[in-house]
């Protein structure tokens, strides 16, 4: 498929809950970078599974085990040929927020010392800061927030002089959910490197929109949510490189992590981890989901993220040009449109963010208003809530037009 016949109508058939009124209105969806929906491809292989596989994995010797066990393996085969990583390299959990936490406990607490220091950015999501902030107030590492320009970039001033504290950990989003940044990875990843840290790359907003290459990036860590990708819900993908297992410990323990517990002649229980990743795999994990998960990946092959990038830039020029020329709005985030990705966040005069979320559900429009999980950088705004629109494949320019003109009404 190339631009000239990007298909957004066909697509749009695959997906059943756009023809969903809302407040007596069809349906215009825009908020995806919250969640996307999903085709019938995948939730006709959802139900597949339960009608025909439905079993506990790697842990049954019957037919019904073996092949749940299969799919649920071959899944890791396809999501690390989707980023370029081995199938070894691949961890799941329920979404990017566990794959943060399964990397600051299952390392960072075992590696970090007192007086160490981390570094987010302003426009780091919470999943990113949090499980980092709880942890420095056990252990006592320092934990410092990089800088960003007034245009919505990463200062590369104050990341220089933040990483001459080297480091242990700096993470930062690939693209940022609240402005929309498309931070260049690489060269983050490169200079972080170079003051000795371990990189973990939010890639979230990334993967589901563009190719995304953990061996060119040469990224140590990076988490993202099969949700926000036409998947299942409650599927997290965390790749670790895989030198990084030999420094690390479980972060959960439990069924399947384990290969062998006994106990010892004073009745102290002895115990032998499974090899990674089924050592970062505690418990019956969301094995439907999971085996799910491979169904949208092909889905938006098919289309080719080529494609799905250049028809979300075209939307969202359409609509930064629109809101440009309405008075009264304001927009977060970068002006050169070839740095933003799908989605716009703005304020409009005299209007709380979710008041301009209400009535636009009035007409049928979703949008997402809050502060996006995103505080710092919402105070480093001096804005306390914010109103985002975020597009996927199935958006048109209608819908475009239909937000606009909804828009000129409120300002
Ligand atoms: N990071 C970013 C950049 C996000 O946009 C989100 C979702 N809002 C997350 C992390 C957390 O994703 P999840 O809720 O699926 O764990």
């Amino acid at each position: 498929m190339c631009a000239t016949t990007y298909n957004v109508y066909k697509i749009r058939e695959d997906f059943p809950i756009l023809d969903r009124l809302v407040n007596g209105k069809r349906l215009v969806y825009l908020d995806n970078a919250a969640t996307t929906h999903k085709p019938i491809q995948v939730i006709e292989k959802l139900r597949e599974f339960y009608v025909k596989y439905n079993a506990n994995i790697h842990r049954g010797i019957h037919r019904l085990s073996q092949e749940a066990s299969d799919l649920y393996d071959s899944a890791r085969v396809e999501v690390a040929n989707l980023i370029n990583a081995e199938p070894e390299e691949i961890i799941f959990v329920k979404n990017a927020t566990e794959g943060v936490n399964l990397f600051a406990y299952g390392y960072g607490l075992w590696n970090l010392r007192p007086g160490d220091v981390v570094l987010n950015t302003l426009m780091d999501h919470h999943a990113t800061i949090v499980p980092f902030h709880i942890l420095s107030k056990k252990i006592g590492f320092r934990q410092y927030l990089i800088e960003i320009t007034d245009d919505g970039y990463i200062d590369m001033g104050d990341l220089e002089d933040k990483l001459s504290l080297n480091p242990k950990i700096v993470t930062f989003p690939h693209v940022s959910n609240m402005l929309g940044t498309i931070n260049d990875a690489k060269k983050l990843i490169k200079l972080a490197h170079r003051s000795g840290a371990l990189t973990i790359l939010d890639a979230t907003q990334s993967v589901p929109h563009m190719k995304v290459d953990v061996k060119d990036l040469d990224v140590d860590v990076m988490v993202f949510s099969a949700h926000k990708m036409c998947g299942p819900t409650g599927v997290g993908v965390v790749y670790i490189k895989r030198d990084l297992y030999d420094y690390m410990e479980p972060f959960l323990g439990g069924g399947d992590m384990i290969r062998k517990v006994s106990y010892n002649e004073e009745y102290i229980p002895i115990v032998e981890y499974n090899s990674p990743p089924i050592k970062y795999e505690a418990g019956t994990p969301n094995i439907a989901g999971v085996s799910v998960y491979p169904e949208s990946i092909k889905y938006l092959l098919r289309i080719g993220f080529d494609n799905i990038h250049r028809h979300i830039k075209n939307l969202v020029e359409e609509l930064y040009e629109g809101m440009n020329n309405i008075k009264g709005i304001a927009i977060y985030g970068p002006d050169n449109l070839k740095d933003r990705a799908g989605l716009i966040t703005f304020n409009v005069k005299g209007l709380s963010a979710h008041e301009v979320a209400a009535y636009l559900d009035s007409e049928g429009i979703a949008i997402r208003s809050g502060h996006h999980c995103t505080g710092p950088l919402h105070k480093r705004l001096g804005i306390s809530s914010s109103a985002r629109i975020s597009f996927y494949i199935y958006n048109t320019f209608e819908e475009v037009e239909y937000v606009l003109d909804k828009l000129r009404l409120l300002s």
